[in-house]
């Protein structure tokens, strides 16, 4: 039984993400004390029941203590079985972040599986499906499996109600060594609003316009019908022939619409001043697939407390060490010892 102090690190809730997802493809139990113990409020969220829930359905995993404020929990891994699942976060909780929880198992189960997640498709603080489809997954299929995942509807936070659908095609992952970016293909810069004035979306346009100083065509409002909001989100896109970056900046009451547009086009630029093949997000969720293909590198942005959280988590299901150093660019390169 491997026993986890969830204030560790970072704190969160990506400790109990991983560790569902360590323990499916391992077969080891475990218990995570202090859950998210470095939160404002502790314990478990819905959306962390959700993903430890669809965690149980797909391993026929038994566990206890699993409720929403729970410090503690328990978890027992079974046999991982590929399949048509559907799980519905009740509220907003982000789809993103089950689908986090159990996509590694079922590429490793040896037969397709179909997911259906219902909630939040644009969360704050979680990867939208945006990031998810052209930045994770393109790394994922790069080492052997076939996923492809579909925004059937969208869900801003707090109302939710969106809807992704993702196809699996196991394979065994294979170490990839992801060192280089590759020549720039595109860049693009979408402001999405759903049931807010236009205007705002506008305003992140001509304010990520001027502080980017990318090609005219680069820059879109995508106005989606108002049933789906009220939600905006900002989405600054650079592909590469190798990896696809995407910052998000999230609109919401009481920070103005150029504000949202400064901060996510002061994190693109800092992406693009380096030459890091990962950011800050992309890292933390490579190192858990990386690590299951049992090698590979990949170049990164400093390592994020989430990313050596990350690390620590998987080094206590597989003995395996990731390591970061620092190059001579500034960049950090991450190997797994
Ligand atoms: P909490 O922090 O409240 O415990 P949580 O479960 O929502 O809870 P974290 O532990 O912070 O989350 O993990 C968030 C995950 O979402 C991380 O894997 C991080 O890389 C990812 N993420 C957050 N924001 C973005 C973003 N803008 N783009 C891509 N990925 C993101």
């Amino acid at each position: 039984m491997i026993i986890i102090d969830g204030a560790e690190g970072e704190g969160g809730g990506q400790i109990v993400r991983n560790a569902c997802a360590l323990s499916l493809v391992t077969g080891q139990p475990f218990r995570i004390t202090n859950v998210r113990g470095k939160r404002a409020k502790p314990g478990l969220m819905r959306q962390h029941v959700t993903a430890i829930e669809a965690a149980c359905a797909i391993g026929s995993a038994t566990c206890d203590g699993v409720a929403v404020g729970s410090r503690e929990f328990g978890f027992t891994p079974g046999r991982v079985t590929a399949g048509d699942y559907r799980f519905a976060v009740g509220t907003a909780g982000s789809t993103g972040l089950v689908l986090q929880t159990v996509l590694m198992p079922l590429l490793l189960a040896g037969a397709p599986s179909r997911l259906v997640l219902e909630g939040g498709t644009h969360n704050m603080l979680a990867p939208p499906f945006e990031f998810i489809a052209e930045s994770f997954l393109a790394v994922v299929n790069r080492m052997g499996p076939r996923v492809s995942a579909r925004l059937v509807r969208p869900g801003f936070y707090p109302r939710g109600g969106g809807r992704i659908e993702v196809d699996i095609a196991p394979a065994p992952l294979q170490p990839i060594h992801c060192r280089e970016r590759g020549p720039l293909l595109g860049r693009s810069a979408i402001a999405m609003i759903a049931g807010l004035a236009p205007e705002i979306a506008g305003r992140e346009i001509v304010r990520a316009r001027k502080l980017l100083a990318w090609p005219e065509d680069a820059f879109a409002v995508h106005e989606l019908p108002d049933e789906f909001g009220p939600g905006n989100i900002l989405l600054l896109t650079a592909e590469f022939a190798n990896v696809t970056e995407i910052v998000s900046g999230f609109g919401k009451l009481g920070v103005s619409a150029e504000q949202v547009a400064a901060t996510a086009a002061a994190r693109m630029t800092g992406y693009l001043e380096s030459d890091a093949v990962a950011g800050p997000y992309l890292a933390d969720q490579l190192l858990l697939p990386f690590a299951l293909a049992g090698g590979g590198s990949f170049t990164t942005v400093k390592p994020s407390q989430h990313s050596r959280t990350a690390a620590e988590i998987i080094a206590m299901f597989t003995g395996r060490q990731w390591r970061f150093e620092p190059q001579e660019s500034g960049a950090h390169l991450a190997t797994l010892a």
